[in-house]
């Protein structure tokens, strides 16, 4: 039986002595189930009868019976007219499955009162002379109920006697209830589960309505406890005093049971049996908007390289490793924490502190719980920290903040845990917003190409120039290179954008050579992602035969942080310079290489950074420490550029020590083609 129908069975015979109720079977339509009062009305027959002949007075069923079509759990009300009365009735019907599984209806009649007083004739019949004639209909609730296998049990505050129909004794191994309220006697009280005395009490607890349920657990005679759905509808007076109360017990163990364990799966985690996120978001966000006084936060964490823990020794072995976790989590936390698992190795905790201090604490308590165990191998872990200043923030919101924080710790690696801080959120937000316009902007020619002169220092003329590249964003205007190209180099999407770059290099000097002008030497960077992940020798290979342009017009720029990782290098560079390219060691100084290592790389020149070149013109000693640098390439053979020369006192240096070619603001900054064009070619004729 549905549960629609079952609480509409329930809910009917609640009131069963104030409407007539009548049940008959969809097969044959006899009546196998009449109330009191029905049987008052239509006669003490009615039960074995057809409906169509007991109520409706008619030889046959009627045509297009409402009722028959009804489903399991419907319910539907009509009015039908009712010759023997002469008068129109609405009736309420509810389909159920009948405890032998037939189909049967269940009918109310609404305005059963009307009917019995026109049957009466003119007595006056009210509610209170009908009850008065039924007494505590104790036989009538056994017929119907024995069979629904629900028990019913009834008290009359005015007499104080009750009625307990035999199934309670049955089950619960007491003859007759001495109160309503189970808990006013002993034998009664002791039937409810401790643990759910308190739902037990709201069936009596201060609301105004005369029908209430509960749902809970009853200790039966057999010591099984079993779910029961418990039933009390309260009759009053005229004067709104209480006459009696009618109650029923109805088994829902399994019902509830099968329910419960749903739940838990939606509330908990089933692997280490710790509510899940769900669950969390919902009592940690209650906790934190109950408690305005108190000082929250919530703390994500994740287990290091928990990936590999999987790879290396098995999903087991990564399922045991989070049970770990997940009962550090139980023991050490203090009381009134709530924490949970959000997905694989993934933990949020949200927990009250006074001082910052506070949750250090407690975060080196769960680490080393978590890192002294059985497993063969350390589990680390990183924790982030969000602490919750404005309560009205949804609180999954909050959990994101405190897992970018945890993010952050993963980017160091010395430190286990890091508050969340407001300007890393920009940053992440800024970041995804690039990543989200960036495909858009190659299709779109919002990356344009930059042309920075290069000089030749004895000369003074230009004799080549550096391809930067500028992003024009339809919303944000121009971006500088260093604002996106970081982040490209990490995403991956700098491949594209080189190769894009590249291309309008070549196509610049097909394009000069097509006018007929002498081109000057671009040089282009190479990002360090192309060596590991890209195939650079066949990608300008292409590029040069398809604008048909020489190899010596372009000068490849590679940063010097390359030259760590780099048998691969050698091999890509060695191909590279046989095919002619230039190469060019770019921000020389910044790093760690030394000309030594240089020497063992296939490269024709240096390009010394401007930090460099800044921090040691400082003094006497770093003048002298970038003389030699600039001699000493010199006899390797290597070409020196400087960039970043910003002021005269520079370029005199520069020329003193011999520098080859100079680029920076002091002689142009980077500048469109056009304004390149008319700068180069306009001045040179
Ligand atoms: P870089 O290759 O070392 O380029 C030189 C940078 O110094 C350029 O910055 C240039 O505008 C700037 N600069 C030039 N003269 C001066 C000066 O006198 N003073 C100062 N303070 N700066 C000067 P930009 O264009 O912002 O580019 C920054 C970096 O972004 C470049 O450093 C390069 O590593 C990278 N980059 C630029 N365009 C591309 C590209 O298309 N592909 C790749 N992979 N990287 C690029
Ligand atoms: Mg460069
Ligand atoms: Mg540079």
């Amino acid at each position: 039986m549905n549960k629609s129908g079952e609480h509409g069975l329930i809910d009917q015979i609640m009131d069963v002595s104030e409407h007539a109720i009548y049940i008959f079977s969809k097969d044959d339509f006899r009546i196998i189930y009449a109330n009191s009062k029905a049987k008052e009305i239509f006669g003490e027959h009615l039960v074995s009868m057809t409906c169509y002949r007991g109520i409706e007075t008619k030889e046959l069923p009627c045509m297009n019976c409402p009722f028959i079509l009804l489903q399991e759990g419907q319910e539907y009300v009509t009015e039908r007219y009712l010759e023997s009365f002469d008068m129109k009735v609405k009736i309420k019907a509810n389909c159920l499955t009948w405890k032998d599984g037939s189909q049967v209806v269940l009918c109310k009649i609404l305005d059963s009162n009307e009917l019995l007083q026109k049957k009466m004739g003119h007595d006056m019949v009210t509610w209170e002379a009908y009850a008065e004639k039924l007494k505590l209909s104790g036989e009538l609730y056994q017929s119907v109920v024995s069979q629904m296998g629900t028990i019913v049990f009834e008290y009359n505050y005015d007499r104080h006697t009750s009625y307990t129909s035999s199934l309670f004794k049955e089950k619960f191994g007491i003859e007759r209830i001495a109160d309503i309220d189970f808990l006013k006697s002993e034998p009664t009280a002791a039937l409810i589960y401790k643990e759910d005395i308190d739902v037990y009490k709201m069936l009596f607890s201060g609301r105004e309505d005369d029908f209430r349920q509960v749902t809970c657990r009853l200790k039966e005679v057999s010591g099984n406890i079993a779910w029961y759905r418990i039933c009390i509808q309260f009759i009053k007076d005229d004067e709104g005093r209480l006459v009696r109360g009618i109650g029923t017990l109805k088994n829902v163990d399994e019902a509830t049971k099968s329910y419960e364990t749903l739940r838990y799966r939606s509330e908990y985690d089933v692997l280490t049996n710790i509510p899940n996120v769900n669950r969390f978001y919902i009592d940690a966000g209650r906790m934190i908007l109950d408690n305005e006084d108190e000082k929250y936060a919530i703390v994500s964490f994740d287990i290091d390289k928990f990936k590999l823990i999987n790879d290396l020794f098995g999903m087991e072995t990564g399922d045991e490793v989070l049970k770990h976790v997940a009962n550090v989590m139980k023991e050490r936390v203090p009381e009134g924490t709530l924490y949970c698992r959000v997905h694989s190795d993934m933990f949020l905790i949200c927990i009250a502190y006074e001082k910052r201090g506070d949750l250090i604490k407690l975060i080196e308590k769960i680490r080393k719980g978590i890192y002294r165990n059985d497993f063969s191998f350390d589990i680390n872990t990183s924790f982030g920290i969000y602490l919750i200043e404005n309560t009205q923030i949804p609180i999954n919101l909050m959990c994101d903040r405190a897992n970018l924080a945890a993010r952050t710790v993963k980017e160091s690696a010395m430190e286990f845990c890091a508050f969340y801080d407001e300007q890393y959120r920009k940053e992440i937000i800024k970041t995804t917003e690039i990543e989200k316009d960036m495909n858009l902007a190659i299709s779109g020619k919002q990356f344009l190409m930059y042309l920075q002169p290069k000089y030749n220092l004895m000369t003074g003329d230009i004799c080549g120039a550096e391809v930067l590249v500028r992003w024009k964003h339809p919303s944000k205007g121009l971006i500088q290179p260093n604002d996106f190209i970081p982040l490209f180099e990490r995403n991956g999407f700098i491949r594209r954008l080189d190769e894009y770059m590249w291309e309008e290099t070549c196509k610049t000097i097909a394009g000069w050579l097509a006018e007929g002008k002498k081109p000057v030497p671009l040089s282009v960077n190479i990002s360090r992602y192309h060596i590991k992940n890209n195939d650079l020798v066949g990608v300008w290979k292409r590029l040069i035969r398809k604008y048909n342009i020489p190899t010596s017009y372009l000068i490849l720029e590679i940063t010097e942080t390359f030259f760590y990782d780099s048998e691969d290098l050698y091999v890509v560079l060695t191909k590279l310079q046989k095919q002619g390219f230039r190469l060019e060691v770019d921000d020389f100084g910044s790093g760690y290489s030394s000309l030594n290592m240089i020497r063992q790389i296939p490269i024709n020149a240096i390009k010394i950074d401007k930090d460099f070149l800044d921090k040691k013109l400082a003094s006497e000693k770093g003048k002298i420490v970038i003389k030699h640098t600039i001699a000493m390439a010199k006899d390797l053979q290597l070409g020196v550029t400087a960039e970043g020369v910003e002021t005269k006192e520079h370029v005199d240096f520069l020329k003193s020590s011999a520098c080859d070619i100079a680029q920076g603001y002091f002689f142009a900054k980077p500048m469109p083609l056009e304004e390149f064009n008319k700068l180069y070619y306009e001045e040179n004729g």
